[in-house]
């Protein structure tokens, strides 16, 4: 029996796109899917093709696979994971590498990993972002592991992985263990802040200027075409664009506005607290999603709390153009807080992570692919140990410039009464973070006060209590 060169488990959206992926790429692939009736269904699509090899027992999977083995499990995260893990481990021999390639929660594949590593197989944890489209077209692909086992299967990662402007493939070598799951969930973090701030933008379109869908898509096509080129801008002027069969009114009119979410918004949110590490506009944005369910509380909330009636009188293309520079700014700053998160998690975490390289390998493929991965790479390539993309050109620039529209932005949206939780935590991300002396000694006084928690000087090292009642 001729063996192949590249198995697949699970045949859920991602797992078959890469299987179509791979073979387009001249790979051949065996798949396995849990249940078989999805594995004869993925089969039906490509009849007679002899590089797809379909196995209904893992044992058969596993016998089909050239070794070593190379094993990408594209399941449902969590206990499936370990489950298929458990299950494979048995019928594997050392040396075979396992690539988690779905979205695990990093601390799972540090724990996996070790535990794997230890018993002498190859582990990669594998983040993959660009959804459908990407999988079978060119993901972009964020592995984390041993670097031998990388090495073992860079050629095909490269092969797959999407490919940027300049032709490079959107694939690096991350950093151990958890390292590339946890890029992935940083990703996915700014795709939420992103997603967020571009919502923001529309509602306070919707309120000043009321413009039809079709207008709507025009401004975000027109907005596509500058500074904020973007797959999420992209996508929004052709959403706005179709029409429901059923009604006949703009489709996006008649979708529910509870924002679902998978979990690795929450992850990145909970990381960043445990680090103590600020990262307000992705905080805000994964907040949104969850007022957002509130919605039979809101409908009722609407009633009894009407909003302020003040009218936009100003000329359209002023706000069209304002929040264009707003949404930019905003974004910047999302975009700088969780690439500053990675710099401090690569710390905390030994990660080694290169972050110009990160960028690099966001610039196509993935969801959250923008013009400003073009210069984020170049800023950081020429700035590696830069603490934050705000202090350095062009950002610091570009921020300047538009300042004054960001905030005129904000103040409008204040004024109409329209909740813009993560333009505006950015705006305050910006003035907090370039601000010398924040007012939070007087939280240090406050805690000194009532607790005795100590406070330093600004005049002296060293750690200082007064009794603020009894003491002169
Ligand atoms: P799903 O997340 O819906 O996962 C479905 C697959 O998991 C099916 O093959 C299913 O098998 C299998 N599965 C579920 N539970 C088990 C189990 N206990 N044992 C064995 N197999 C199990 O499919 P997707 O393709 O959307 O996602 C796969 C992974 O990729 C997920 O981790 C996801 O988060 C991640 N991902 C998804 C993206 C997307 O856009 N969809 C983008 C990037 C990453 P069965 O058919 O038998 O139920």
């Amino acid at each position: 029996m001729v063996k192949t060169q590249f198995g697949i488990i699970g045949l859920g959206i991602m797992g078959q796109n890469l299987a179509l992926n791979l073979d387009e790429n001249g790979y051949t692939v065996s798949v396995y899917n849990r249940t078989s009736k999805r594995t004869n269904a993925f089969m039906q699509k490509v009849p007679n093709n002899p590089g797809i090899v379909a196995t209904y027992t893992l044992d058969s999977f596993v016998n089909t696979l050239v070794k070593p083995r190379k094993i990408l499990l594209m399941v449902k995260a969590g206990p499936p994971v370990d489950r298929v893990i458990a299950q494979l481990k048995p019928l594997l021999t050392k040396e075979d590498i396992l690539i988690d390639g779905g979205n695990s929660f990093y601390r799972d594949t540090e724990r996996r990993s070790i535990a794997l590593e230890t018993e002498g197989f190859h582990y990669l944890g594998m983040g993959i972002s660009g959804g459908e489209e990407g999988a079978r077209y060119g993901p972009s692909i964020m592995p984390g592991g041993t670097r031998e086992a990388y090495t073992l299967i860079e050629p095909m990662l490269q092969d797959i992985a999407a490919k940027s402007q300049d032709n490079s493939p959107c694939v690096a070598y991350i950093g151990p263990r958890g390292a590339g799951h946890y890029v992935k969930m940083i990703h996915n973090a700014i795709e939420y802040a992103d997603m967020q701030l571009i919502c923001e933008s529309y509602a306070i379109l919707q309120t000043t200027i009321h413009p039809t869908a079709q207008e709507l898509s025009q401004i975000f096509d027109n907005w596509n075409q500058g500074e904020l080129n973007s797959y999420l801008i992209e996508i929004t002027a052709k959403i706005f664009t179709r029409i429901d069969t059923d009604t006949g009114n703009p489709l996006i009119e008649m979708i529910l506005d509870k924002a679902g979410q998978k979990g690795t918004g929450k992850w990145a949110c909970q990381d960043a607290l445990d680090l103590g590490y600020p990262i307000p506009s992705i905080t805000a944005a994964v907040e949104a999603r969850n007022l957002s369910s509130l919605k039979e509380e809101r409908v009722i909330a609407a009633k009894i709390l009407p909003k302020s009636e003040s009218i936009f009188n100003e000329e359209p293309q002023i706000i069209i153009d304002a929040v264009q520079a707003a949404l930019y700014a905003s974004k910047v700053c999302a975009y700088a807080q969780g690439l500053a998160l990675l710099t401090k998690a690569s710390k905390e975490y030994e990660y080694d992570l290169n972050l110009a390289e990160i960028a690099r390998i966001w610039r196509a493929g993935c969801i959250i692919r923008a013009q400003l991965l073009e210069d984020i790479t170049q800023a950081y390539l020429q700035n590696p140990d830069v603490p934050n993309l705000l202090i350095i050109n062009p950002f610091k620039e570009l921020l300047q410039s538009r300042y004054e529209k960001w905030r005129y932005v904000v103040k409008t949206a204040f004024d109409l009464d329209i909740a813009i939780p993560a333009m505006s935590a950015s705006l305050a991300y910006y003035n907090a973070y370039r601000t010398n002396r924040l007012p939070t000694h007087l939280i240090q006084a406050q805690r000194d006060y009532f607790g005795a928690h100590t406070f330093e000087r600004v005049d002296k090292p060293g750690s200082n209590h007064i009794d603020w009642i009894s003491d002169p």
